[in-house]
């Protein structure tokens, strides 16, 4: 633990809700996740809201159990709640995009009822990713930063002039849901031309699948089959970065697809408030020059204006953390607030 945390048994909850992944942990006020836990989001449809919200409390009551830590249990005093988008902060409820079972799901009073206690802040996933990453990551010192998840989608949150910019209902930042292609394929947001059509891994996967590129194991051996959300064997984010990395011309053309739509994306929010530093993580972002590096040309061949030239992409520091860091830092903020405005 941090020497530095002056208060290391008072701890945030914080939990990130994503389409792939469930993870929740127990953030110091330093920033420090001394304990976390994490599982696969239940692949679940509409009206199965039930089975991903009990997966979801499952997994609060283990990180919450008795842990292998000797130290004493510390005291959960906020919660920080990050999920996947859109949300809406104001009702506390979500409806993410890639989690078709969750629409307007209560998420709020269902974790606040669960934990009897703690004040539950309902955050973006990517916002809390941007805001980890502006505390304690690849952002620390910048004022302003666009904050990407590449990911299942493409989600996105903002620093601006060195605060969370969340918007009436927590919903700024959805870059993933800008458009980039005019009159382009549907987007499950039910938009047209979204980023996140080609700029998810879930859309370079399905281009290079409809390119001809087949993962390894596909339709024969011990790996066929056993990913029961790919069908096509394990034709995931994952499987495309190494293929793509190994040099396979089908998958490197629909990474290369995938991050024009991106650089699309980013040169447009960088030129409309005026950013010098996006930094990206999420899932398909860990695969590293694999996705920077047509990225960075990408943006290079469309920032034509001098203050977009000092555009920096960069990769996110926290990796995995990040959106659990962030989700603390907003729940620890909100409490200090309230505890300031009592006193
Ligand atoms: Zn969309």
């Amino acid at each position: 633990m941090d020497e530095s945390d002056p208060d290391p048994h008072r701890v945030a909850l914080a939990i990130d809700v994503g389409g792939t992944t469930l993870a929740a942990g127990l953030v110091t006020t330093a920033g420090i996740v001394v304990r976390r836990a994490e599982r696969p989001t239940p692949t679940a449809g509409a009206g199965q809201g039930d089975v991903v919200t009990a997966a979801l409390l499952a997994l609060i009551d283990e990180v919450l159990g008795p842990g292998s830590d000797d130290g004493p249990t510390p005291l959960v005093t906020c919660v920080g709640l990050a999920c996947a988008g859109p949300i809406d902060a104001t009702a506390g409820t979500v409806r993410p995009v890639n989690i078709p079972a969750w629409r307007d799901e209560p998420l709020v009073a269902s974790v606040a009822a669960h934990l009897s206690g703690p004040p539950v802040v309902l955050v973006n996933d990517a916002v809390a990713m941007t805001v980890g990453e502006h505390w304690r990551g690849a952002a620390r010192g910048t004022d302003d930063v666009l904050g990407v998840v590449v990911s299942t989608g493409v989600g996105g949150g903002l620093v601006l002039a060195g605060r969370p910019r969340l918007g009436p209902t927590a919903n700024a930042g959805h870059v993933g849901h800008t458009v980039v292609v005019v009159d382009g394929e549907p987007c499950p947001c039910g938009g047209r031309g979204c980023v996140e059509t080609r700029g998810s891994a879930t859309a370079m996967v399905r281009a290079a699948l409809a390119g001809g590129w087949r993962p390894p194991g596909d339709g024969a051996g011990p790996g066929a089959g056993s990913a029961d959300r790919s069908p096509a064997g394990r034709a995931d984010g994952r499987a495309l970065a190494a293929a793509a990395a190994a040099g396979d011309p089908r998958a490197r053309a629909a990474v290369e697809r995938g991050a024009a739509a991106l650089a699309a994306g980013f040169v447009s929010a960088a030129a409309l408030l005026e950013l010098d530093l996006i930094v990206v993580g999420g899932g398909f972002a860990a695969s590293g020059p694999v996705l920077f590096e047509p990225l960075r040309r990408h943006v290079a061949t469309r920032s034509g204006m001098p203050f977009l030239q000092r555009l920096r992409v960069v990769p996110a520091e926290l990796g995995r953390d990040a959106g659990l860091v962030g989700a603390a830092a907003l729940a620890l903020r909100r409490r200090d607030d309230v505890t300031a405005g009592s006193g």
